[in-house]
């Protein structure tokens, strides 16, 4: 593939590629351009004149990664670095709780698998972290009850999750609808002064792993 000059060309950081994976040469993602889907439909050349830039088969966006120029293809070769993401935990007044950190990893026979870690939090503790995210679901409720629609609410595993089903619902253009989640894990579930925004509106679904 040939680097194109005439079309627009999306420039990304390594770290905004969704759960990379490298295969045959070229380093496969769900798009951050169209919000990612359910297939890897960013295709990224690892290697030679076209190192680092890809497109997507799905939105048919044309990307350049900048760390991946063909100067320091030598370092991209080895292997694309899993993409660490950040979720920040925001209070209804806008201050930062903590962050949320995401890394993918393998784990054995190559199933992929998360680390998850805080940052940034002084000390509190995961089941006093807000619902995620918590001002947009307060800006919906807002949103909702001043045309008198009753917000529905998507209950998802985990803020990747959460953010992906909130850009499908910003994409479908549907309104009174948001999606979102615990900060605490699977395995936990936040007090219940952090999950009472969330009270007394229709909830619809779990959507699991
Ligand atoms: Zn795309």
């Amino acid at each position: 593939m040939n680097a194109p000059s005439s079309t627009q060309v999306h420039e990304l950081h390594e770290h905004d590629l969704i759960d990379p994976r490298v295969t045959g040469g070229r380093v496969r993602a769900y798009c951050p351009i169209h919000g990612g889907d359910h297939k890897r439909s960013l295709s990224i050349a690892l290697e030679g004149d076209a190192a680092g830039w890809g497109y997507c088969h799905a939105c048919e966006a044309t990307v350049r990664i900048i760390e991946l120029t063909p100067a320091n293809g030598t370092v991209a070769r080895q292997r694309a670095r899993p993409a660490v993401i950040g979720f920040p935990a925001l209070l209804s007044d806008g201050r930062l709780a903590g962050v949320h950190m995401r890394k993918p990893i393998t784990i054995k026979q190559g199933e992929p698998g998360k680390e998850m870690w805080w940052e940034q939090h002084n000390g509190r503790k995961a089941a006093d972290m807000p619902l995620y995210p918590l001002l947009d679901l307060l800006e919906a409720k807002d949103a909702a009850a001043q045309v008198g629609v009753r917000l529905t609410v998507i209950l998802c595993e985990g803020e990747l999750k959460v953010d992906i089903a909130n850009r499908a619902i910003r994409a479908a253009g549907t309104p009174h609808l948001v999606a979102i989640g615990t900060m605490t894990g699977a395995s936990g579930t936040p007090c219940d002064s952090e999950s009472a925004p969330a009270a007394g509106l229709r909830h619809v679904a779990l959507a699991g792993p």
